[in-house]
């Protein structure tokens, strides 16, 4: 894509309305737009990031033979009364709103009610599981605290695979699955040297949830980090009955602030018995159908990112997420980096292409500021050098390599 065509527009100032570190470079750097508080809109540059992490989500899930659907955002009264969480007093950050011609509906804040009720229709037999089923879905939820960027929104963009297994041994043997898939993605998306398996409490059917906590002076989590196993304990079940029982030694944990960026739950049967989610075994016995949850808030990967890989100058992406894999600077030498970026769009790389009649300070400080992950900068200086000037965002150092071996590479 060439600059000159996009609509967004860096700009230096910080917007003043926000204190977080995501939302401040990520409004700079023409990623995201902020449309009140805890609302925001995903621009061109935002858009193609949250796809890359998307991309990566969608293939670990399929990998463990989720299927993907899409759930509605518009939900039914009647199906969140039969676990009470209509309830104000039980939930209370629902967005509700009324019909024209009567009648309140809410927008879906969570999923685990509309897919017990979709599966009813469909699961009588054991021959129908296990099925594991997810969807890419906007969530919203009345939070009181919006500080965070895109950390914490009131609207916000989450992934949410449900497991609907025969018993306990078959739920186990894949929430055990998810936990590895889960770090495989974090590694993937670059944070993985930060996040840790942390955990936390289970609720009525399980001791444990777990979380995967990303260290970071902004997260809103305190956890307490043996850094030897990797294993770490949420602040809310931190206690010695529980370091024991994970066999770890109190003197060996440190307290860190974190983010959570995921959390995978075992449901037991909380949700199939008011769903009245049953299927008849081998031998014909009526059987409850064991639930497991396993979340990741996109918006808030994303803006986790940016805290723990920015530096002074910008954003850092990793290769894996960034928006464009290129970031090509023509500092008077329009011709001859036109035909790089011809070359290089044809080879499918991705490639921003700063042809913008600005001065050569302006292109430095803004493709910093973006993060692309390879800066490459034709000029007249790197012509007379022998070729383009290479660099990486992560790095320091740059080299002029010739323009031949440079598109090799790719
Ligand atoms: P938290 O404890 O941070 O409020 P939660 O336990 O309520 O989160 P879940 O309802 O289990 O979170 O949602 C699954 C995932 O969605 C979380 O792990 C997090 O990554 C993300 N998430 C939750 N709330 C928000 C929010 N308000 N904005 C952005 N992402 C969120
Ligand atoms: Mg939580």
């Amino acid at each position: 894509m060439k600059q000159s065509q996009l609509f967004t527009k860096t700009r230096k100032e910080a917007p003043k309305d926000e204190t977080s570190k995501n939302a401040e470079l990520l409004i700079r750097g023409g990623f995201i737009f902020k449309e009140m508080a805890g609302v925001y809109s995903y621009l061109p540059l935002g858009l193609r990031v949250l796809n890359n992490i998307e991309n990566i989500i969608r293939n670990e899930m399929n990998q463990v033979g989720g299927m993907e659907m899409k759930t509605t955002i518009l939900q039914n009264k009647e199906i969140w009364q039969k676990t009470d969480r209509w309830n104000d007093e039980v939930v209370d950050n629902w967005f509700k709103t009324e019909l024209k011609n009567g009648g309140e509906i809410g927008l879906s804040f969570t999923n685990e009610e509309a897919y017990s009720n979709i599966l009813k229709q469909y699961v009588s037999s054991h021959k129908d599981l296990p099925v594991y089923l997810y969807d890419f879905k906007n969530i919203f939820r009345n939070e009181t605290r919006s500080k965070s960027g895109i950390m914490r929104g009131r609207e916000f963009y989450w992934k949410a695979l449900y497991s609907f297994s025969r018993d306990n041994a078959e739920h186990d043997a894949f929430y055990e699955k998810m936990k590895t898939i889960y770090q495989n993605i974090f590694k993937k998306v670059g944070i993985g040297h930060l996040t840790y398996l942390t955990f936390a409490s289970g609720g009525s059917f399980s001791k444990y949830s777990h979380e995967f906590q990303t260290l970071t002076p902004v997260g809103e989590d305190t956890i307490y980090l043996d850094e030897n196993s990797g294993i770490a304990i949420n602040k809310e079940v931190y206690n010695d009955e529980v370091i024991a029982e994970l066999k770890l030694n109190k003197d060996d944990l440190i307290e860190k602030r974190a983010v959570e960026v995921g959390n995978i739950f075992s449901l037991g049967t909380k949700f199939s018995e008011p769903f009245d989610l049953k299927y008849r075994d081998e031998k014909e016995e009526e059987r409850l159908v064991i639930m497991g949850s396993y979340g990741i808030g996109l918006g808030r990967l994303m803006g986790t990112i940016v805290e723990v890989l920015s530096d002074e100058k910008g954003i850092v992406w990793p290769e894996e997420v960034a928006p464009f894999r290129v970031h090509l600077l023509s500092l008077g030498e329009d011709a001859e980096a036109e035909k790089i970026y011809k070359n290089l769009s044809e080879k499918g790389v991705e490639v921003l292409f700063d042809d913008r009649e600005v001065s050569a300070g302006e292109k430095f400080a803004d493709s910093d500021l973006i993060g692309i992950p390879y800066r490459v900068v034709v000029s007249k200086k790197s012509l007379a050098a022998g070729g383009v000037e290479v660099k990486k965002r992560s790095e320091e150092k740059s080299e002029v390599v010739s323009i031949e071996k440079f598109l090799k590479q790719f």
